[in-house]
């Protein structure tokens, strides 16, 4: 039986990335992928996908009920990403974040369930548990305590998708991912964007003192966990999907300065912190590990090829 798959967000970071996990792991599946193309999407990465008459493309925006109904019509499987994801922006235009983060993805779940999609992954994150405090890590019971509208807008999304598991029992899996790296990622995350500006011996700015610390994961171990968890996981539940990589903002600028052979000192630049910048985010993740998930990558051995593809489009 062909498997229709509907993507949004495809032409995103974690998306296109997820797009080639799923025509590898399903190659009899037809791809349907919607996306409305903000500055974070990009069709480039979705170039080798695309290229399959199996993949259909469609610019548009998740929150358009007529598109969203129509093409979850016809959909085994919806995967929703599609998101306004860069937390910084939240502070100045936070309305666009409820906007796609909230109302959007309500669209969708209401789209899926109006036709019956019997199965449904939302990728929410780790932020919408909020600052965590070491040796503290929240796992999946953990109250939903967001601190920027950016997690302000990924929660109520969660919530809402808790409440139609209640009340119309709807099959949709959440997935907490901890901050993902990759290529194809918007140069105004820090790995791509201090990779960008090394490449050009510009200055790496670092927000107060460079001493928060996220979790930092592959997106192929990302899309591996999301097959894993339909293949293997129960459905309808949620899933923290976390490394064991904990790194400092510091850490990572001194890092990329030592591959581009750049003096630390005279190339990190402090500069003042965000408007807010939680200290710390971090996970329990043993419900997924307890199914026999772990993670293949290292950031380590990954960031050298990575600096590497972000310097040829600097
Ligand atoms: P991204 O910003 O790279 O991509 C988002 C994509 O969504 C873009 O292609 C954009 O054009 C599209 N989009 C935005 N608004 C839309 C709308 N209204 N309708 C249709 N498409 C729209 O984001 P990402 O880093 O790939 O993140 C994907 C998902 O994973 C998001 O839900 C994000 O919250 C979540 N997440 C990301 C990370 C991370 O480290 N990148 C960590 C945890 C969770």
């Amino acid at each position: 039986m062909t498997r229709n798959i509907v993507v949004t967000g495809g032409a995103g970071f974690i998306a296109s990335h997820l797009c080639d996990h799923l025509i590898a792991a399903f190659p009899e599946a037809r791809l349907t992928i919607v996306d409305k193309l903000t500055y974070a999407g990009n069709l480039d990465n979705l170039s080798e996908v695309t290229k399959s008459s199996a993949v259909t493309f469609l610019q548009g925006d998740v929150c358009d009920y007529n598109l969203m109904h129509k093409v979850t019509k016809e959909a085994d499987w919806v995967i929703h990403t599609a998101a306004e994801s860069h937390v910084e922006n939240s502070f100045l235009t936070p309305l666009s974040f409820s906007m796609t983060n909230t109302m959007g993805a309500h669209t969708v779940i209401e789209c899926c369930r109006l036709n019956n999609v019997r199965k449904i992954f939302h990728i929410s994150s780790d932020e919408v548990y909020g600052e965590i405090e070491p040796p503290t890590q929240a796992n999946e019971l953990s109250a939903l305590a967001p601190t920027t509208p950016y997690s302000a807008t990924k929660a109520a999304a969660d919530l809402i998708i808790e409440a139609y598991r209640k009340t119309y029992g709807l099959p949709v899996t959440v997935i907490r991912p901890c901050n993902i790296y990759g290529t194809r990622q918007y140069p105004e995350k820090i790995i791509p964007k201090f990779c960008t500006l090394a490449a050009r011996c510009l200055p790496l700015p670092i927000q107060g003192k460079g001493t928060h610390t996220r979790f930092y994961m592959s997106v192929h171990d990302l899309c591996r966990a999301i097959l894993f968890i339909d293949k293997n996981a129960l459905p309808a539940d949620t899933y923290n999907v976390c490394s064991k990589n904990e790194v400092t903002n510091l850490e990572i600028a001194r890092i990329i300065c030592s591959i581009f052979s750049l003096d630390p000192d005279s190339s990190i630049e402090f500069v003042a912190d965000r408007v807010y910048h939680d200290k710390r985010y971090a996970m329990d993740d043993k419900k997924l590990r307890a199914y026999g998930w772990s993670e293949k990558n290292s950031l380590s051995e990954d960031i050298k090829l990575i600096a590497e593809w972000y310097t040829t489009r600097s």
